[in-house]
């Protein structure tokens, strides 16, 4: 996402608070904004108030079953993509989701990065252009292939370092306090007092500054950090 772009949302649908919670801040960290609804009435009245590119919808909800608004939704031409998230593991399930106007089916337990990957097909189809090559000077992230490469040297890094550069790809240019990355790319909601954002700032310097005269990350000073993109 490009500064200036407005984030993607999404609405996820889901009675189960800890993992409406839990699924949230993970898709925020991917750049994400997500609303929450957690029965099946407050689902229908969020999508009629704003726009989603894509809505999350379990089935086993309160008020109204995820089939009940999915058929709303699709009685009344509302065209959002829907991707079902349910324990319903029945084939008869499946088919009925598809066949009322579901995009994808995903049964839990599920993996998360089986669900974004899901999730980002279903944007790829629908024409909603998220950016998964990000860039920054002689930097390259390609989101889909988790990979990053400066110049031609390959870069390794881990998941979290990965999710660290790929917020600050994603929000270039701009202060990023600690206290924001954190939130963003650890799901910290309180002052933990750790000096892991340092930490691992350090790690992401290493691999992708060092040895490079122009450096990406840059520290402000008593106020946070910045990936600078003069190019
Ligand atoms: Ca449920």
């Amino acid at each position: 996402m490009q500064i200036g772009e407005s984030k993607i949302r999404i609405l996820l649908v889901e009675d189960e608070r800890k993992l409406a919670r839990s699924l949230e801040r993970q898709l925020a960290r991917l750049g994400y904004e997500v609303e929450l609804a957690f029965d099946g009435v407050e689902a229908w009245e969020q999508a009629q108030n704003r726009e989603f590119a894509l809505i999350i919808l379990d089935l086993n909800l309160p008020k109204k079953s995820g089939f009940e608004v999915l058929e709303q939704f699709r009685a009344q031409s509302y065209g959002t993509p829907v991707l079902i998230l349910s324990a319903r593991d029945k084939v008869e399930d499946r088919i009925k989701g598809l066949q009322i106007g579901a995009d994808d089916y995903l049964v839990k337990p599920f993996d998360f990065g089986e669900l974004t990957a899901r999730l980002e097909a279903i944007l790829r189809r629908g024409g909603v252009k998220r950016m998964a090559i990000l860039q920054a000077g002689d930097l390259t992230m390609d989101v889909l292939k988790r990979t990053v490469k400066r110049g031609d040297k390959e870069i390794t890094l881990t998941p979290r370092e990965f999710a660290l550069l790929e917020y600050f790809l994603r929000n270039k240019n701009q202060l990023l306090t600690r206290k924001r990355l954190a939130e963003q790319v650890w799901g910290y909601t309180f002052d933990t007092g750790t000096n892991i954002v340092d930490v691992y700032i350090r790690y992401l310097r290493k691999a992708i500054d060092e040895g490079f005269s122009r450096k990406l990350i840059h520290t402000v000073y008593a106020q946070g950090f910045m990936l600078k993109d003069e190019a």
